[in-house]
């Protein structure tokens, strides 16, 4: 069956975009998904009048593959983009939300005046700041974002700015996370100019005004985009259990059948692929192991306007592992993007899970709905009772980039190299985010009708 075409692992945006591209342009491709649903983590809940969404809400607009893929598909007019004028985010220190100062990039000061007058850090942490900027050039081996932070800003910076920052987007531990591969532009700027704060400063001086907003994502939801995807390309539901070797070919075992395919694309994470690669190379399979990954858990939650009674936080609020009971980081929705819920809604996004708390996956719906509320009483005050709640679970979603990362990709991708027909895309490699698994799917694609 398909032999001479491809056998994609993983019907995520990863797979998707892959299959896409090779659907296009007619080459014979099957999806093998395990799940019931094509997408993996992009889910999106339409409950009462409101799109929430339960993995990614947004891509990051710097990242152009994303828009690239949504104006291939003619979905343009679907796209909206983050209310940046209302942007603020709260962070909880010694159980207050304390603004987060303007102009931060994820560790940096690129504004003096806002982090000047910011109670989220105390004077020690500011003198240091200053201090920074005389700065000399250094070049260090890769190394812990921990010990990045803390060897430019401070302990400070790293409990109440670049933990509950990172936690947000990776679901990491920046004691375990690579600076080089998680930060990358930061640790050029040590080596090019040594200090962070006088590169952040000279960079904001060169970026344009008006260049539209920090995150985008589609009106109607981002499954738009992957139920989009899936009408165009060809799928099975099953899972794939065993890949072999077969001449210059592959056979995939899938429910006790064997698809012959020229080229598979594992589009699964990287402990997925590591079993599956195992008969074919040990040292490749080793090194995809290695690669950790966290689990999370989101929980919205929907409060009819007028009974609404807790403090409002702007797009939201982080807490920083030293404040953190269970609760990790809540939108609220309707602040972050336009039209997501009717008006008189108010829906809390919370996130649960994380570096160190996989065991939220055990707790119970109704278990995790209590702890949502205790949590949003604690922080907010908010007593009233919500009309309705979505949850979504993610187990070993989140890729680690830990230290040492970039060297194991490289092996990883030279091993891939070495055996023509295989291809790797999802977000545990060059990463995390939805525009960077859509680049590696295409990536793959490309590889493929190149040969
Ligand atoms: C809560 C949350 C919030 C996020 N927020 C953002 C955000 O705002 N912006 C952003 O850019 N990114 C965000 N991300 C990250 C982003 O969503 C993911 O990195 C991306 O969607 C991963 O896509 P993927 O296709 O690589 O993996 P997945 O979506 O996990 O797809 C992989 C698929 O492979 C399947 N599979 C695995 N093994 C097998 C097998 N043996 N046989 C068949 N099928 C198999 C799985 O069932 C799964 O469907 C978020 C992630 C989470 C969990």
């Amino acid at each position: 069956m398909i032999s001479n075409g491809a056998v994609i692992i993983g019907g995520g945006i990863s797979g998707l975009s892959a299959a896409y591209d090779l659907a296009r342009a007619g080459f014979p491709h099957t999806i093998i998904e395990k799940r019931p649903r094509l997408g993996g983590m992009i889910e999106t809940h339409r409950v009462e009048g409101c799109i929430l969404e339960g993995g990614p809400d947004s891509f990051i607009s710097q990242k152009p593959e994303a828009l690239a893929l949504i104006k291939d598909l003619g979905l343009e007019s679907d796209v909206t983009g983050s209310n940046d004028r209302t942007r603020t985010t709260y962070i909880l220190k010694h159980g207050r939300l304390v603004k987060l100062p303007e102009g931060v990039m994820m560790i940096v000061p690129s504004r003096v005046m806002p982090v000047l007058e910011s109670p989220l850090l105390g004077w020690r942490t500011k003198i240091r700041m200053g201090l920074e900027m005389f700065r000399k050039p250094q070049s260090h081996p890769d190394r812990s974002v921990a010990e990045f932070v803390i060897d430019h800003f401070g302990e400070e910076t790293l409990d109440y700015m670049a933990e509950p920052l990172l936690s947000g987007v990776y679901g990491g531990d920046p004691r375990q996370m690579s600076i080089i591969s998680v930060l990358p532009r930061f640790a050029e700027w040590e080596a090019k100019y040594g200090s962070l704060a006088r590169a952040a400063l000279k960079a904001r001086g060169k970026t344009p005004s008006g260049s539209g907003p920090l995150f985008r994502t589609l009106k109607s939801g981002l499954a738009t985009l992957t139920e989009t995807l899936a009408k165009n390309v060809c799928h099975r539901q099953a899972e794939a259990q065993a890949i072999e070797r077969e001449g210059d070919a592959f056979r995939v075992g899938v429910d006790g059948e064997w698809i012959t395919a020229k080229h598979v694309v594992l589009a699964c994470p990287a402990w997925a692929a590591s079993t599956l690669v195992g008969p074919i190379d040990a040292a490749l399979s080793a090194r995809l192991a290695e690669i950790p990954y966290t689990s999370s858990a989101t929980v919205t939650l929907g409060y009819r306007g007028s009974g609404f009674d807790g403090k409002r936080a702007g797009h939201g609020f982080l807490v920083p592992q030293k404040e953190r009971k269970r609760l990790a980081a809540c939108t609220f929705v309707n602040e972050k993007f336009p039209n997501r819920a009717p008006a008189g809604v108010t829906a809390l996004r919370c996130f649960f899970g994380g570096a160190g708390d996989d065991a939220v996956l055990n707790e119970s719906d109704e278990s995790l709905v209590a702890m949502a509320r205790a949590e949003l009483q604690r922080i907010l005050g908010l007593t009233a009772a919500p009309f309705f709640h979505t949850i979504s679970r993610w187990p070993r979603s989140m890729a680690q980039y830990t230290v040492g990362h970039g060297a194991r990709w490289k092996e990883i991708e030279s091993r891939i190299a070495a055996t023509p027909g295989l291809h790797l895309a999802g977000n545990g490699y060059t990463g995390i985010g939805v525009p960077d698994c859509i680049r590696m799917g295409r990536q793959a694609a490309a590889r493929i009708l190149k040969r």
